[in-house]
């Protein structure tokens, strides 16, 4: 038999889309499992985005649209950029895909030729260095500290850049670490980008889950760096819309373009009416429903915030963005528990989940080997029950 593709043996399957659909196997067995995976919000998309779906497949808004996406909804994203982040770009500047994710991937492969360096800060989200394999570009992972909440230093940066670097991947909110730029360290950074010519991926799908009153900086709407920066959001987050699958990029004109090539041979456009769910989503007036969910968020971190300090051992990075908290293990490492030792974070992972019943991920999809990522995406119910069993599970190691 022929051999299947030599790349794809050097590319992880996605950490947390495995573990988080083993979790909800064990679930639909009828195990009593509390699933820290995958960060999807619980709550329902609100109403009046459904409904617009609806109305969408009543009038038979059921066929392919343009690849870029419907006219209606490039404005809508153009508006919202404007709005929420400063950045100016015309209709025709935005690609709508399938997820932020498939952006993020048509971004790559719009600026990306074989041998590039992609620099990437660690811990980082599992699939960027991924990603950058599968479009034969090479990740460069750039070792950030627990120190400074594992924010990059422009120093860091500048010292990663070569002659080969092609762009670097910015996400604040950060996804593992909780982590957010502020406007200074973004400007910081961005004399750098400026100064080297390098492209930035700056992704911001957590932008609307900030707390204790930090915001949001978008590194595009720095004049000097605008068109060397592509800028990716979606509303999975932000509206609780994961499974609709809508995410957009904005970039100078020639790279969405480009992006809109590779994304018309691949898929062509996002879903149709998910399209117009989007669009409810971005000119709904939903400020409220958003501020809502984060307000909650910000109560289900201040109650882990609150346990993990009492587990003796336990150490994290103080979550100021998104809905994760990355928690170094170490302290429960090269230990035994019923019989099975404990030598890494992986094990510890599979340890809290065979035999404690809390699916977490571990740090080594994100790049960091002695930490575990816990999402605070779910009920509040199911944190505390969490937070019992890890209590239980961790004392039995300390
Ligand atoms: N970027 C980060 C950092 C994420 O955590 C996610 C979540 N899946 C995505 C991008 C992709 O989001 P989407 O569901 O829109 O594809
Ligand atoms: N972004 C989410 C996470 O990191 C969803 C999973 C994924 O898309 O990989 O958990």
């Amino acid at each position: 038999m022929r051999p299947l593709s030599k790349k794809l043996s050097a590319i992880e399957r996605s950490q947390t889309m495995m573990l988080f659909a083993r979790a909800k196997k064990m679930k639909a067995d009828g195990i009593d499992v509390v699933s820290l995976t995958a960060g999807e919000p619980d709550f329902p998309t609100p109403q009046t985005i459904k409904d617009a779906a609806i109305k969408a497949i009543n009038e038979n808004f059921t066929k392919y649209t343009a690849n870029q996406g419907i006219p209606e909804l490039l404005k809508a994203v153009a508006e919202k950029f404007q709005r929420d982040n400063n950045l100016r770009f015309e209709p025709s500047q935005i690609l709508v895909s399938s997820g932020a994710k498939h952006s993020l991937y048509n971004s790559l492969q719009a600026i990306c030729n074989r041998g590039d360096e992609v620099v990437i800060p660690a811990p980082y989200w599992v699939s960027y260095p991924e990603m950058t394999k599968l479009v034969d570009a090479v990740p460069v992972i750039v070792k950030t500290s627990p120190a400074n909440q594992f924010k990059m230093t422009p120093s860091q940066l500048k010292k990663a850049i070569t002659r080969k670097t092609k762009a670097m991947i910015l996400c604040s909110p950060s996804n593992p670490t909780g982590a957010v730029y502020t406007k200074e360290e973004i400007l910081a950074i961005a004399d750098v980008v400026e100064s080297s010519g390098i492209y930035v991926i700056s992704d911001e799908i957590y932008e609307k889950v900030v707390y204790d009153g930090l915001k949001h900086f978008s590194i595009g709407s720095v004049e000097s760096v605008r068109d060397q920066v592509i800028t990716v959001n979606g509303v999975s987050k932000a509206y609780s819309m994961t499974g609709w699958r809508i995410g957009f990029l904005g970039a100078r004109g020639d790279i969405t373009e480009a992006a809109d090539k590779v994304q018309s041979q691949i898929t062509s456009n996002a879903n149709a009416i998910a399209q117009k769910a989007a669009y409810a989503a971005l000119c709904g007036n939903l400020d409220g429903e958003v501020s809502a969910m984060v307000t909650e968020f910000d109560r289900r971190r201040h109650f882990l915030v609150s346990e993990f300090q009492k587990i003796a051992g336990l150490e994290f990075i103080y979550p100021r963005g998104a809905f994760y908290i990355f928690a170094n293990v170490r302290n429960f490492l090269n230990k035994s528990a019923n019989g099975s030792r404990i030598k890494t974070a992986d094990d510890l992972c599979e340890h809290l989940l065979t035999k404690h019943l809390v699916a977490t991920v571990p740090g080594s999809g994100f790049g960091a080997k002695d930490w575990v990522r816990m999402s605070y995406a779910c009920s509040m119910a199911d944190l505390q029950k969490a937070v019992e069993r890890l209590h239980r599970a961790l004392g039995e190691l300390s």
